[in-house]
């Protein structure tokens, strides 16, 4: 592909695919002279040196006035300080708005840093957010330990119904937050069905009495799905997982309407969960680039393994949105699509032990997970998920210990569950795997207190 030398040469680069641009973003950047570089580099400044009073003046003035023509003259952004913007931020963001299809895009120190952002420039005293009831475990724990003390409700609700999201829409509903895929469960919600709720929620509200709808997209990454396509004001994503790929640093992001921009990065420069340039770096250069064609990979490994899974006599019920025994099928197909608009069913699996009972089915996956963690070569007992290596976890005992157990049934959340996040290995080996310990723990054979050491 031909790289313009000459900012006159007009190349048109919506004739290239998403992925291209994944991989090159802006090849002329007045932000950072890296014209002659393939890869940007690191930046590794605090603060940045002015040439002038007038330009340290501007540069404060300009900064969250991104809209504000008046008030923004330069052409090229002043960098005052890291925690205000620096250029390794300034270009991952801006190929991540391109990947989700939205008009900005504002990184944080980790996920929870910005599902915190995203929440505290839409909620104040007295609001209240209306959740999906099963979620990440911080963010459960974010809007139950610490939004009470500042008067922010919480109302847990299944919004995989959308009569059910309209039913409990009150007058100080400010924001719904869903996740799709569920974590761990895999279910969907309709994300234009919830949509179509909240706008007519909606009609008649004033500016500051809106409703916004927030999707935390990281099981799907902006590869599988684009929430916003479906009328989503807000994604955030945990870059930790399938955008950074790798596994070697945290971050995260918010992606949404341009009107946002100055009060996230306003709310990130005075809270200060600003993500570092050394973390965005590995993003930009490795993890966004090559999110399609690991995507790609590992979905269709989930699909060949969640097959596999599904013949094996432990377990009770294999969730996989690619199976067509998924009990959201025809909704997967219509909402998971990649960028040339395939069917895109994501790396995650979800899995049911078989047991006489949920404690019986409880000590099945904990023996298993066990066998897994001692013996298997290509499956790690970690969490996180996206990663170049396929990771297992126990959620209810890990990711959702933050619910309490008997929450977690109420919840749905089955206590024999398994979540596996598939990594670039291929099939084979990664069955090979979970073929020996499924032996190990088949119904019948005695479950030795061993498997229970720690
Ligand atoms: C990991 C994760 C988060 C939090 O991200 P961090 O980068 O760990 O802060 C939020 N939501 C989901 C679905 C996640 O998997």
């Amino acid at each position: 592909m031909k790289i313009p030398i000459d900012p006159s040469d007009d190349v048109d680069k919506n004739q290239y695919s998403t992925e291209a641009h994944l991989i090159y973003g802006e090849s002329q950047d007045p932000r950072w002279d890296y014209s002659h570089h393939l890869v940007p580099p690191i930046s590794a400044s605090a603060t940045f040196r002015l040439d002038s009073a007038q330009r340290g003046a501007q540069g404060f003035t300009e900064f969250a006035h991104s809209s504000d023509e008046l008030t923004v003259t330069s052409k090229a952004p002043i960098y005052i300080y890291d925690r205000l913007g620096e250029p390794n931020k300034d270009m991952l963001e801006e190929n991540l708005a391109y990947a989700e299809g939205g008009d900005i895009a504002v990184s944080f120190a980790s996920g929870m840093g910005a599902i915190a952002g995203v929440l505290g420039i839409l909620t104040g005293t007295g609001s209240e957010v209306l959740a999906h009831k099963l979620l990440y475990g911080c963010t459960y724990s974010l809007l139950t330990t610490w939004y009470p003390r500042l008067k922010i409700d919480a109302t847990f609700i299944d919004s995989t119904d959308p009569e059910e999201v309209r039913r409990h829409i009150t007058k100080r509903t400010r924001v719904v937050y869903l996740e799709s895929p569920i974590n761990p469960t895999l279910e969907l919600v309709d994300l234009a069905a919830v949509v179509h709720v909240v706008k007519e929620a909606n009609a008649g509200r004033s500016n500051e009495e809106r409703i916004y709808t927030v999707v935390d997209s990281t099981f799907a990454t902006p590869f599988c799905q684009r929430p916003l396509k479906h009328g989503i004001d807000f994604v955030v994503h945990s870059l930790t997982k399938a955008i950074g790929g790798f596994g070697t640093d945290i971050g995260g992001v918010v992606i949404g309407p341009q009107w946002s921009k100055d009060m996230l990065v306003l709310y990130r420069k005075d809270f200060g969960g600003v993500l570092s340039a050394k973390s965005a770096w590995p993003v930009l250069v490795t993890g966004l680039p090559s999110l399609a064609v690991r995507m790609r990979q590992m979905q269709s490994t989930a699909m060949k393994v969640a097959e596999f899974l599904g013949t094996c006599s432990e377990i009770a019920q294999v969730v996989y949105p690619g199976l067509s025994s998924f009990a959201q099928y025809e909704l997967a197909r219509r909402q998971m699509c990649d960028y040339d608009g395939n069917f895109a069913p994501g790396s995650m699996i979800y899995f049911i032990m078989k047991g006489e009972n949920p404690h019986d089915s409880l000590a099945r996956a904990e023996r298993f997970i066990n066998h897994v963690a001692k013996n298997a070569y290509c499956i790690t007992l970690a969490v996180s998920l996206g990663n170049i290596r396929t990771l297992i976890e126990h959620p209810g005992s890990m990711t959702h210990s933050a619910i309490p157990t008997d929450e977690q049934v109420a919840k749905g959340l089955n206590p024999g569950g398994v979540r596996l996040a598939i990594g670039l290995e291929k099939p084979d080996d990664i069955i090979q795997d979970l073929r020996r310990s499924l032996g190990a723990t088949r119904i019948g054979a005695p479950l030795e207190v061993a498997d229970f050491e720690l």
